[in-house]
């Protein structure tokens, strides 16, 4: 069996191989795609308000009111016209128009007194009528919450912190460690100190009721299970198709936390459910939610990040809150993945763009019975469009189409309401969405709660505590991970949120807190899946914004010479395509090709259901190497769909040089050899 600490330093290639990510075609040539100074930048201006494909989304005038909140700007109410389009469930959600027929029939004035009298009898109907209504909407609503409990939904999320120990006096006074945040960060530090120092004293503090676990299996394996008891039970399927826990350490492997202490072998204990409220770095003591204070003598803070929401969703009911979630532990999986299995949930609506709003619709959209729909609304044109050259970025979309993905692109949500137990998302423009259940996805904000009560220092820009290049915010202070924003000697400031990064940076963390005082200058990588045949992993900076240029390998000759392009502001760029001998090279200047392209765009954004065509073949990005320039200097890279190369992009990303060729040294990646 692997040990831990090399499954750790392996996890990527092992999620990695776990799909048929490798090609099996006969890969003859290489196509170089090189997009000089190209700014890959998403531009506000270039938003179009198409209508994507296979949406629930409802025609404008068909809004019905929001119950929840009222509506952040004027949306038109429902026109009850015999030739509208509006579902029936819309109209019952409709007010009566105030021109119906009948409003027109005006009959003779009456006298004053009987106008008072009438009025005050309108006025008490009213108040009867509306009082009923809403009592009858709360029972519903209620009788709808109370149905989901007995059918055995338990929203985990929303259940009570279990702090364990239950009391603090349990917990001792001083400790030799202090780990605050019990994920990767947190777990790669005990390791490293354990190796160092075997018979170090160390006590994990967590907010979360678990032992230290890995997330990335939450958006991508544990749905490739098709036993759901697997899942259930934390378990995925590794690349060797062994299959493991996502918990590092089973239980018996800590210590309890009253007894860390007196223990003459030391040991790891975790006391989870509890919060570390303060920090006082001058007499090295913090501070836990219920007011006890405990000394150590090297503390990590580790207490990584947490999802943002929509500000539209931010003051929802409470008992909308499962209907509506954030995703980022294991009981959010386990919430997320009773509720997509419930046969009466059948719009699945994902909203973000990104790494996690992509790798969650395509594991869902993939896994989930046909039956249910899952839609991903973005307000970007492309998924992943941040990070992947925009070419790239359009690719990756297609694919995620034909894994089943319903793009809404170019889209934001304004609003939402529930009636008669439906929730509808009102999407930018007034276009509707139905939802049974929805995900945001949206991105991440570091933990930093304790820096302002602690007189801790945090970046203003990209956010996280400050640290130096030896991960240190104080004398016996060290930060690692999310939470972490660090001087990178190579490439500056810098806060990345990714597992390896929590690996490493929690590793020298744990190194530096035994004394070892060493920089970090190792360069942390990342992967995404997109399904199980669209995968990549990425180092440095990647950033779209940035300059990329891209090489990558051809399925067969007749692809070569035609390249998809960017929507780029520039007018021209090159693209050259030249088969890997040497013996064909093209270059296309690509200012019409761009053109035509968005026009590809707009036609398949508005032929919104129907997008079943393989992506063409001029189109095929199955594989390549990106990389992304700085000043000439690359400074980022992705591997696509090629993996065992993450050694040479640090070495070329460690050279921080100009290349006056990037085709040579994309030749070093041999991207046709898988
Ligand atoms: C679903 C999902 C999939 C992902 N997939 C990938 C992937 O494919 N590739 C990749 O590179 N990265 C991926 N990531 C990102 C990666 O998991 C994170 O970068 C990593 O978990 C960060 O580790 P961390 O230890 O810094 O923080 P976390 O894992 O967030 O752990 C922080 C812990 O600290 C606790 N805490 C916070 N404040 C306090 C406090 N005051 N007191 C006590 N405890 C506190 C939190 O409750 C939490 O348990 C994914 C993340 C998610 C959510």
């Amino acid at each position: 069996m692997l040990s831990c600490g090399r499954f750790v330093g392996r996890l990527p290639k092992l999620t990695r191989h776990s799909h048929a990510n490798h090609f099996s075609r006969p890969l003859k040539y290489i196509g170089i795609v090189s997009v000089n100074n190209l700014w890959y930048s998403s531009n506000a201006s270039d938003k179009k308000t198409y209508k994507p494909p296979g949406t629930t989304i409802k025609p404008e005038e068909c809004v019905p009111k929001s119950r929840y909140s009222q509506p952040q700007r004027t949306v038109p109410t429902c026109e009850s016209r015999p030739n509208a389009s509006c579902p029936p469930s819309c109209y019952e959600a409709c007010e009566e128009p105030a021109d119906s027929p009948k409003s027109n029939n005006k009959p003779p004035s009456p006298p004053y007194w009987k106008i008072l009298v009438a009025l005050l009898i309108a006025g008490a109907t009213i108040y009867a009528i509306s009082s009923t209504l809403s009592s009858a909407k709360k029972s519903e609503f209620q009788k709808d919450v109370s149905k989901r409990k007995k059918d055995g939904r338990r929203h985990r999320r929303l259940l009570d912190k279990n702090k364990s120990p239950p009391n603090s006096t349990f917990i001792p006074k001083e400790v030799q460690y202090l780990l605050i945040g019990g994920g990767t960060a947190a777990f790669s530090a005990f390791r490293s100190i354990k190796s160092r120092d075997p018979k170090a004293k160390v006590l994990v503090v967590t907010e979360e009721n678990d032992f230290p676990y890995m997330r990335p299996p939450l958006s991508k394996e544990l749905w490739y299970n098709t036993d759901r008891k697997i899942s259930a039970e934390l378990f995925f399927r590794q690349w060797n198709g062994t299959q493991r826990s996502i918990f590092y350490e089973p239980a018996e492997f800590y210590s309890q936390v009253n007894n860390l202490v007196e223990s003459d072998k030391g040991g790891v204990a975790v006391a989870t459910g509890w919060k570390v409220t303060k920090i006082d770095v001058q007499n090295k003591t913090v501070t836990l939610d219920d007011g006890y204070e405990l000394k150590y003598e090297k503390c990590l803070i580790a207490t990584g990040a947490s999802p943002k929401n929509l500000p539209v969703f931010e003051s929802i009911d409470d008992e909308l809150k499962d209907k509506i979630i954030t995703f980022r532990t294991k009981e959010d999986f386990l919430d997320l993945e009773d509720s997509v299995h419930n046969p009466k949930y059948k719009n699945i609506v994902i909203i973000g763009g990104g790494f996690l709003g992509s790798e969650l619709a395509c594991s869902l959209a993939r896994n989930l019975p046909e039956d249910k729909k899952v839609y991903q609304v973005y307000k970007e044109k492309f998924i992943m469009d941040q990070v992947l050259p925009q070419y790239l970025s359009e690719w990756a979309t297609k694919k995620a189409m034909l894994e089943g993905v319903q793009c809404i692109p170019s889209s934001e949500v304004e609003d939402y309401s529930y009636i008669n137990g439906k929730m509808s998302l009102v999407l930018s423009g007034n276009h509707i969405v139905y939802a049974d259940q929805v995900i945001v996805a949206v991105g991440v904000e570091p933990n930093t709660e304790l820096a302002t009560v602690s007189h801790l220092e945090t970046d203003p820009d990209i956010g996280g505590f400050l640290v130096n290049a030896e991960l240190e915010a104080r004398s016996n202070l060290w930060v690692a991970g999310d939470a972490a924003c660090f001087y990178d000697i190579r490439l500056g400031r810098r806060r990345v949120e990714h597992h390896d990064h929590a690996v490493v940076s929690g590793r020298l963390a744990g190194e530096n807190m035994t004394g070892a005082g060493k920089p970090y200058l190792h360069q942390s990588m990342f992967w995404s899946d997109l399904g199980p045949e669209v995968g990549y992993e990425a180092i440095g900076i990647v950033d779209s914004s940035l300059p990329t240029v891209g090489v990558f390998a051809k399925a067969s000759e007749s692809n070569v010479s035609t390249m998809p392009t960017s929507n780029s502001n520039e007018t021209t760029h090159s693209v050259q395509s030249s088969i890997k001998s040497g013996t064909v090279s093209e270059t296309v200047e690509s200012s019409d090709q761009a053109a035509s392209s968005t026009e590809t765009d707009k036609s398949e954004c508005d032929d919104k259901n129907t997008i079943t065509e393989e992506p063409k073949k001029h189109d095929d990005f199955g594989k390549g190497v990106i990389f992304y320039l700085r000043d000439d200097i690359v400074v980022g890279i992705v591997l696509w769909n090629i993996f065992n190369r993450m050694s040479i992009a640090r070495q070329v990303l460690a050279r921080g040089a100009k290349y006056d060729d990037l085709n040579e040294v994309a030749k070093l990646f041999t991207i046709h050899d898988d």
